[in-house]
């Protein structure tokens, strides 16, 4: 680009052309792209921003340089020249953008037109346009970049995307298409009425999105759309305008599968909903077991408290039992031995109570013991214990007490117990007999004291009843003889201690032996003899009376029939009954076996009856009489006189003969008290048809009396003592008359 030369002056040079030259300088010169002449790899000439690109302040700094200069290197610029040259030799444009390299040693981006002077001379040059296109190329390729980020994005994305334009697809990324069960592309310009379920639903979703399109914001929401294969899919939706102002450019929609989500939070309603309704049901049952736990633990308690009351309380009174008592007495001991100080147990036992029982029946008796327990707690303070042990027996425990003290509450207790007992429509009077033993003196634990009192009140009873005795020395003494006795007396059958000896019975009016009275002998190996007067009543009180009873009847029976068989004439044989025998069942059955079995006819056999044992039970010792009496045997009322016998019962008593007894005849010559007595029971027993024997005849004084009073019978130390069989079959082969 020749620029016209100062030398060629302008007359000389057409007008026209020199204005034509003009003008296509100052085109040159402004042309907004850089120009230059390249010939021989040279660059000749250059305008102004050229040089401005290249960072040149003007041309002439260019001009001359290597054309090579301008590339980033020697091998850029011969691969430029490699593809250039043989477009530009068949007088083309050729046309590219490159990396070029500014003065500064900076490349950029620019673009380069270059042509040929003449295709056919290589060597006039070439003519190259070009333009810094840096920046747009820089933005192109920052553009590209995100492009192609967003490509990945959008292709790899775990959510749908689609590009709708009229509600049809314009694009969608491959998720989408997998979410619905679209093969690749088979979306492509279809309508998304496809994805909903109705048209209803499109419709529906079409005026939804409308006015947050429109307002340039984010429509968002869930909804159901269908498969390809017609399920449903939860999903959740986020949608925007591509331009809020021109909604028909379209819009983009994001979509999520929330099917998993949707199931799982219905699962999760589902199992929270089981889950409440297991732990209501679950409460429900706890709350019914917690019920039915707290019924059991109640009625267990409950239970617990009636055991714990009957263990220790008397069911009948509400009273301690004795097994509280007894709690209750050794704390109160130990804390009488602590202090030094005396304690009390009273021992009380109502006289008669079982004839109140037999009589008025145990309602009766029953409510006369709940009001005794009534008094007797009135009676006593806070500390006392009041208890009982059954029957109608109490014991009074009272601690800091001395003698008098005692003698006190006892005297108070009978006192009380003396006034009447309404009970129902009956008054009832009830005497009781007191024991009492005082700790420490009697005793040191509950159990003896207990004993002690015990036997003290036995004494009270023994000693006319309705007493109070306090527990002595000689009681005690006692008592350890009854035990000694007691024991001893198990084995005495077994060990054959025992002997029946013979008293004989006289009829007085010819002397003749007309019986024999069997009593009972007990020779102990270290106790040695021991009286029938003694170990009687501990048989008794043991029990012990029943089969010893039973023995001495049948060795007296067989005895009997010995002396039969021996030609001992017809003797008849008394045999004294205990009460106890006597208040058994089994009694006449048991006398009919024994005569039976010694073949002996009933009336050869004599039951004796204590006079107390009868009166006691009248109406029972009746029936038992009148049984006895129907099998043929005999009865005699022993120690007549001492018993205070009514003469009504008596009349009814099927009794055969009355046994006077031996106070009477003791001072028969000296009292005329006495006298009188048995002159009485004479003529009352001839006026009931009763036959008479004396007890305890010694003297002839006393013999010549009873005689001539009409006695039939006599029997005593005058005529002989009891006899070893041996001795009395003797005696009576010498007094058969
Ligand atoms: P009991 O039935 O009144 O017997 C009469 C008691 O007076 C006998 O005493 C007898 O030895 C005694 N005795 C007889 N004649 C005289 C006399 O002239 N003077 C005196 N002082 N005493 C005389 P024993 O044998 O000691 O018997 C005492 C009591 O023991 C008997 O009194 C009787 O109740 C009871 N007993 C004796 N043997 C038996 C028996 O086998 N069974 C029962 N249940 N009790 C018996
Ligand atoms: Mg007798
Ligand atoms: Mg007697």
């Amino acid at each position: 680009m020749p620029s016209p030369t100062p030398n060629a002056g302008p007359s000389e040079i057409y007008p026209q052309l020199m204005q034509a030259l003009r003008e296509r300088d100052l085109l040159l010169e402004n042309a907004g792209v850089g120009i230059v002449y390249v010939k021989q790899r040279v660059l000749l000439r250059c305008n102004q921003r050229y040089a401005e690109i290249f960072g040149h302040a003007h041309p002439d700094e260019v001009i001359g340089a290597s054309s090579q200069s301008i590339y980033p290197s020697e091998r850029d610029f011969k691969q430029l020249g490699a593809e250039a040259y043989p477009v530009l030799a068949t007088g083309r444009h050729f046309k590219t953008e490159r990396l070029m390299r500014r003065r500064s040693g900076e490349l950029f981006w620019a673009s380069l037109t270059g042509r040929m002077i003449d295709p056919h001379d290589t060597a006039a040059g070439s003519i190259w346009i070009v333009d810094d296109i840096d920046e747009r190329k820089r933005a192109e390729v920052e553009l590209g970049k995100v492009t192609s980020e967003q490509r990945l994005i959008f292709d790899h994305a775990m959510v749908g995307i689609v590009f709708l334009r009229d509600r049809r697809v314009t694009r969608c990324n491959r998720a989408f298409e997998e979410l619905f069960g679209y093969a690749p592309g088979e979306l492509d310009g279809s309508s998304s009425r496809q994805w909903y379920l109705s048209d209803a639903d499109w419709d529906d979703a079409g005026r939804r999105c409308y006015e947050p399109l429109a307002a340039g914001q984010v429509f968002q929401g869930e909804m159901v759309l269908r498969r390809k294969d017609g399920s449903p899919l939860h999903c959740e939706v986020r949608s925007k305008a591509i331009d809020a102002n021109d909604l028909s450019l379209g819009s983009i929609w994001i979509t999520m599968d929330i099917t998993a989500r949707k199931e799982a939070e219905a699962a999760l309603v589902r199992a929270k909903a089981q889950l409440e309704h297991q732990v209501r049901e679950r409460t429900q049952q706890l709350s019914q077991s917690v019920q039915a736990l707290q019924d059991k633990v109640r009625e267990q308690q409950e239970a617990e408290a009636h055991i714990q009351r009957l263990a220790h309380f008397d069911a009948l009174t509400g009273l301690p039992n004795r097994a509280l008592l007894k709690d209750r007495s050794e704390q109160a001991i130990e804390i009488s031995r602590r202090n030094g100080q005396q304690l009390a147990v009273l021992f009380l036992d109502l006289d008669h109570f079982k004839k109140v029982n037999d009589s008025l029946g145990h309602r009766v008796g029953d409510e006369l013991l709940r009001q005794l327990s009534t008094r007797l707690r009135a009676a006593v303070r806070e500390q006392d214990t009041v208890a009982r042990l059954g029957g109608d027996e109490f014991v009074l425990v009272l601690p800091g007490t001395d003698m008098q003290g005692a003698t006190h509450v006892a005297t108070k207790v009978m006192e009380l117990a003396a006034q009447p007992f309404q009970v129902e429509q009956t008054e009832l009077a009830v005497t009781p007999s007191i024991g009492i033993a005082l700790y420490p003196d009697d005793g040191r634990d509950f159990d003896t004291l207990c004993k002690c009192a015990d036997t003290a009140m036995y004494r009270a009873k023994r000693d006319g009843r309705n007493a109070l005795r306090f527990f002595t020395g000689e009681m005690q003494a006692q008592s350890v003889r009854a035990l000694t006795l007691e024991n001893a007396l198990r084995r005495a059958l077994e060990r054959d201690q025992l002997r029946l000896h013979y008293q004989p019975q006289i009829d007085l009016a010819s002397g003749r032996v007309m019986g024999a009275e069997a009593l009972l002998r007990w020779q102990h190996p270290e106790l040695g003899a021991v009286s029938p007067a003694e170990f009687i009543p501990v048989a008794e009180s043991c029990g012990l009376i029943l089969p010893i009873g039973e023995w001495v009847m049948r060795t007296a029976a067989r005895q009997l029939r010995q002396w039969l068989d021996a030609g001992l004439g017809d003797l008849a044989m008394a045999v004294n009954l205990s009460s106890v025998q006597f208040r058994h069942a089994d009694l006449p059955a048991l006398v009919s076996r024994v005569l039976a079995e010694a073949g002996l006819p009933p009336q050869r056999l004599e039951l004796e009856l204590t006079e107390s044992v009868a009166m006691g039970d009248p109406l029972g010792a009746i029936s038992l009489m009148n049984d006895l009496h129907t099998r043929g045997i005999r009865l005699s009322i022993d120690d007549f006189g001492t018993g205070y016998s009514s003469l009504s019962y008596l009349k009814k008593f099927r009794v055969y003969k009355l046994k006077i007894d031996q106070s009477f005849v003791r001072d028969l010559t000296e009292d005329p008290e006495d006298r009188a007595i048995v002159s009485a029971i004479i003529s009352m027993a001839d006026s009931l048809g009763l036959s008479t024997i004396a007890e305890g005849v010694e003297t002839p004084g006393q013999l010549e009396f009873l005689r001539e009073r009409g006695c039939a019978e006599g029997q005593g130390y005058l005529f002989s003592r009891p006899l070893p069989p041996a001795d009395f079959e003797a005696f009576a082969r010498a007094h058969l008359g």
